[in-house]
């Protein structure tokens, strides 16, 4: 009897494409059917395509970006796309050669773009570089990309020069400024706008395979060092493909689209390649990411849509609540990078901006899920649409998703079994760079990738992430969500900020406690925040605690850092277990 193929072979799918062809001819040897190939011509994706695409079919849009001075920048994508060949022929004459490794150390602007374009289209690797990471971590990740250049915002040349003994020999630093406007540094820095002068307007754009490497992002070493994801020229493209598929509110061509969500971080959700490629014009911020900024950027430029994490949106709000208004022509808002309380969310709806969420990952280039609201339901009531808007979404066409036990057992999805969250698809890593020990850590045997997030996911499919595996509380053996208890706090109106922490108890395991930044001289009292928090629970995992802070200390990405909240408070004794009370 034939055996069961499926039982001796992996998914096709699973099998790189040259061991594939060897399977197939082993097949056909052995007399058995291989399937028939289409006759369509093969173009490796490029991410050059895009704005080459941009420049020809979307001519009249293109970038403003906010320059420190407060001037704004116009460029249109034919521009662009200009700049971007100059700044390719530059890096050819310093010597990068494909593959090679350019590290960018910018905000977001103009010429950060031009740089994401030029490196990946040469064929090299634009590895973005945080510069709100620690010293060592920076020094560390630019040792371990073996960067060859290193382009920088002149306000970040500081951060630049304090790595001067961890830079690798032979390392060329570039500073992006205008002819004559770069500070005096010991980094022997050349001059951006100097190096493109009379340089050709066009480049003869290589076509390499398509899972040519094309950027670089370390995730923020929360633990241990962090670790790089390389995307490659294909899952670029497939991402910049498929996030308007999903996410349809957001682009709109002619209208402009304004990430606050750093270029330095994760490729800034991909929109310096959606815009483009969907004809939106791009709206830069640069360093200012203040409500009032952004606000008033935001009604000088008529950005329609902004995509960033929540505690950018609650500094914003605080600007709208003060003007009164949203700025003008602001419709649509994603929010993501952690979980946006309700409550945001509300608000911002009431000043007549659509919000949705957004989850993802670095590893995953970064969108996962998009949170629109089903045509079902985008005529319903505010209150009908909540619980999609505070779940993370759907999943984006060609990501799979699996939540697992203890065991690595598959559960259901019926909105109440909650595992850890497994993901597969061609914009998810298949290990990270350079580094087989965290690479064999994160992917199982099939080839998924553990996302750390411990979830659930209805019957439509509506992803709810209950926390990341180490910040939920665990209880007299019960999870405690930190997500749950924060979104139903941060409604009182005495709490401008919290986040729950878990502290070690002998009886219970650990028991949650709330960290609050108070809204003004409010001091409320845990009694009053226990009644507040009450009716969102059937059963009430109500904190033991408050403890009252100025402010919370934020990860490099913006969100708040558990890890240094529980360094913070790491001698905190529970009431119940100090001296005189157990
Ligand atoms: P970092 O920026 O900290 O290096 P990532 O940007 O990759 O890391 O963060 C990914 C994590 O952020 C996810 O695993 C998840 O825990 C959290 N996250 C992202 N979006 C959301 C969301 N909409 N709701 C809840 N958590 C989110």
């Amino acid at each position: 009897m034939r055996p069961d193929r499926a039982k001796v072979k992996p998914p096709a799918e699973l099998i790189p494409q040259h061991i594939h062809a060897t399977v197939a001819a082993t097949a056909r040897q052995a007399g058995e059917t291989t399937p028939m190939k289409g006759m369509m011509q093969h173009r490796p994706l490029r991410i050059i395509d895009i704005l080459l695409h941009a420049a020809e079919a979307f001519a009249d849009q293109g970038i403003l970006s906010a320059h420190d001075t407060g001037e704004i920048h116009s460029q249109s994508y034919p521009q662009t796309l200009a700049r971007a060949a100059r700044a390719a022929h530059t890096l050819r004459a310093l010597g990068v050669a494909e593959g090679d490794r350019v590290a960018t150390l910018a905000w977001n602007g103009h010429r950060h773009l031009e740089l994401y374009y030029a490196i990946s289209g040469m064929g090299a690797v634009c590895h973005t570089l945080n510069p709100r990471l620690p010293a060592d971590q920076l020094g560390y990740i630019i040792r371990h990309a073996e960067d060859s250049v290193l382009c920088v915002d002149a306000s970040l040349l500081p951060v630049a020069e304090a790595l001067r003994d961890a830079l690798p020999a032979g390392l060329r630093v570039i500073v992006l400024a205008d002819a004559g406007a770069v500070p005096d540094s010991p980094l022997d820095a050349l001059c951006y706008e100097e190096l493109l002068q009379g340089q050709p307007a066009t480049f003869d754009w290589p076509h390499l395979p398509e899972d040519t490497a094309s950027g670089l992002c370390y995730t923020s070493g929360t633990t241990g060092h962090p670790k790089g994801a390389l995307y490659s020229q294909r899952s670029t493209v497939l991402h910049a493909l498929t996030v308007p598929l999903a996410q349809t509110s957001s682009f709109v061509a002619g209208r402009r689209m304004m990430p606050v969500v750093p270029m330095f971080h994760v490729n800034a959700w991909g929109l310096p390649y959606t815009a483009p490629l969907t004809g939106m014009t791009l709206v830069m911020p640069g360093p200012h990411l203040d409500g009032a900024s952004l606000w008033r950027l935001m009604e000088d430029t008529h950005v329609y849509s902004s995509w960033g994490v929540p505690t950018v949106w609650a500094g914003l709000l605080s600007e709208i609540t003060a003007q009164g208004r949203a700025p003008s022509g602001f419709r649509d808002l994603i929010v993501g990078g952690s979980a946006a309380p309700p409550s945001m969310i509300e608000a911002y709806e009431g000043y007549g901006v659509t919000v949705s969420q957004a989850w993802g990952m670095t590893e995953m280039s970064p969108i996962g899920t998009h949170g629109m609201i089903p045509p079902p339901l985008q005529d319903a009531p505010l209150d009908r649409q909540m619980p999609i808007k505070t779940s993370a979404g759907r999943r984006k066409f060609g990501l799979e998703f699996k939540i697992v036990d203890d065991h690595g057992t598959a559960m259901p999805h019926d909105g109440t079994a909650t595992g850890e969250l497994y993901v597969r698809g061609n914009t998810v890593i298949s290990g990270y760079f350079r580094n087989d020990q965290a690479s064999a850590a994160a992917m199982d045997a099939a080839g998924w990738f553990g996302t750390g997030d411990v979830a659930s996911i209805t019957a439509e499919g509506q992803l709810v992430i209950r926390d990341r595996a180490k910040d939920l509380v665990k209880s007299g053996g019960e999870w405690i969500s930190s997500i749950d208890l924060e979104n139903a706090a941060i409604s009182h109106p005495s709490i401008q900020a919290c986040a729950v922490i878990a502290v070690p108890h002998p009886k219970w395991d650990e028991r949650p406690v709330l960290v609050v930044v108070p809204q003004g001289d409010a001091r409320p009292t845990l009694a009053e925040i226990h009644a507040h928090i009450a009716p969102h629970f059937a059963k009430s995992p109500l904190p033991d605690d408050l403890l009252f802070v100025d402010e919370l200390p934020l990860t490099a990405t913006g969100k708040i850092s558990k890890l240094s909240l529980r360094a913070q408070f790491a001698d905190y004794v529970l009431p119940d277990l100090r001296e005189g009370t157990a």
